[in-house]
């Protein structure tokens, strides 16, 4: 019977972990026995006994769960004493960043380690369920409006009262992706007036269909790449896209910033004299203050004020909602395994259009294209053709 280890994740200030009582459950179902260390749920108000009864075994320290895993189910990258008690050829599941991160991928490939990694899995409608990217950065958007609306000194609905007419807070958001739609729809929820800017011009309908107005830039370039991602933008389109904004920043109470591109640093759209000519009191929330952020003033981790606008860059949003969380991504996790499972074991079967896009390494060997091309590496032979 295989078996599967969830360890507590040891990243500093994270609470989520790979795992719920009720995927315990199901894994257990599929035919695992399933280990989780002590201590692995705290941070998400799981207790071990609540694990336990869900059919897993409760191990205290991580060394000795790793060294009997065929399976290892995580969330933040492997560091390398991670990799190094795992054992060789078991599998990896979780995030790897195995487009930026060469030496995580090379240690697992070291290792035989057969990683699959979440951020990679291709988002078409099937893997929907699977895709923790958006899980996740569904809770952020949500989580971001929250913040910002803390740290607000005023209110966000429009208030007719004895005492007088309270105006409606104006909210921009740059980036209508999964996160950016669930800002605007929160921030509507709340009561305020929401302005949204995109580069892919397909969001226009999405965005004015959740009450949000679109700022259109007019572009000639092509916005969005075959995975519906957004490319990078030249500099001239950027400058064109500040200008336009600016005005709109500069009305705002509260700038959410969501923008990205995959595996590249994020655009900056709010610069520093954007911040200095903003309102007193107002605030920015920088979800995309981990690969860079979209306002050149964020700090990541921190929460700072520079001319008089409050500027959020905490990290790992979804860490500060662990039980929504914890739940999608453990969810994620038994959704792109269990649909592996052939009598309890993950089959990697490189025909499957998810298996074959989200598994990085396999059999001793970089095997996923577009990071065999980041480590300069010819591509393998298409198995349709094999
Ligand atoms: P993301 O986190 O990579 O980027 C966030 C947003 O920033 C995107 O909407 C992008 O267009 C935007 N952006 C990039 N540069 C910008 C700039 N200079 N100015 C303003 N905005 C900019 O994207 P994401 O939220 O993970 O996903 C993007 C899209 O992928 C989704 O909206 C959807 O169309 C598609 N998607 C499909 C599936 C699926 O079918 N399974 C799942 C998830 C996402």
């Amino acid at each position: 019977m295989p078996t599967a280890f969830v360890p507590t994740e040891i990243r500093a200030g994270e609470t989520r972990v790979a795992a719920t009582p009720d995927t315990v459950a199901r894994f257990v179902r599929h035919g695992m026995a399933v280990q989780v260390q002590s201590g692995a749920g705290a941070g998400s108000n799981i207790a071990d006994s609540v694990f336990e009864k869900a059919g897993a075994t409760i191990v205290s320290g991580a060394d000795s769960g790793y060294a009997d895993a065929d399976i290892v189910l995580k969330l933040h990258p492997p560091t390398r004493d991670e990799i190094a008690a795992m054992k060789e050829g078991a599998v990896y599941v979780g995030f790897v960043q195995a487009l930026t991160d060469k030496d995580t991928v090379e240690a697992l490939r070291d290792r035989r380690i057969s990683s699959i990694a979440m951020e990679l899995v291709p988002r078409i409608t099937r893997a929907q369920k699977m895709d923790a990217l958006s899980s996740q950065a569904n809770l952020a958007g949500y989580k971001a409006v929250i913040m910002a609306a803390d740290h607000l000194p005023k209110i966000f609905p429009m208030l007719m009262t004895a005492a007088g007419t309270i105006q409606p807070a104006r909210v921009v958001i740059m980036g209508a992706g999964v996160a950016g739609l669930q800002a605007i729809a929160t921030a509507k929820r709340l009561g305020a007036v929401v302005e949204v800017t995109d580069v892919r011009p397909a969001v226009k309908e999405q965005v004015e269909s959740l009450g949000g107005k679109f700022i259109e830039v007019p572009t000639d370039e092509s916005a969005e790449d075959e995975g519906g991602y957004a490319r990078e933008q030249s500099e001239e389109f950027l400058e064109r896209q500040r200008q336009l904004v600016r005005e709109r920043i500069l009305a705002a109470d509260v700038v959410i910033t969501t923008a990205a591109i995959p595996g590249r640093p994020a655009p900056k759209l709010v610069t520093d004299e954007m911040v200095e000519a903003m309102k007193p009191g107002s605030v920015i929330v920088d979800l995309a203050v981990e690969t860079g952020g979209n306002c050149t003033l964020s700090q990541p981790g921190e929460v700072v004020t520079v001319h008089d606008v409050t500027i959020v860059g905490t990290l790992d949003v979804p860490a500060t909602i662990p039980e929504n969380a914890t739940e999608m991504y453990a969810k994620n996790v038994l959704n792109l395994l269990g649909d592996m499972l052939e009598e309890g074991a993950p089959a990697f079967d490189f025909e499957d259009e998810v298996t074959a896009g989200a598994t990085v390494t396999h059999g001793g060997e970089i095997v996923h294209p577009r990071v065999r091309e980041a480590h300069g590496l010819e591509p393998l032979p298409d198995p349709k053709e094999a």
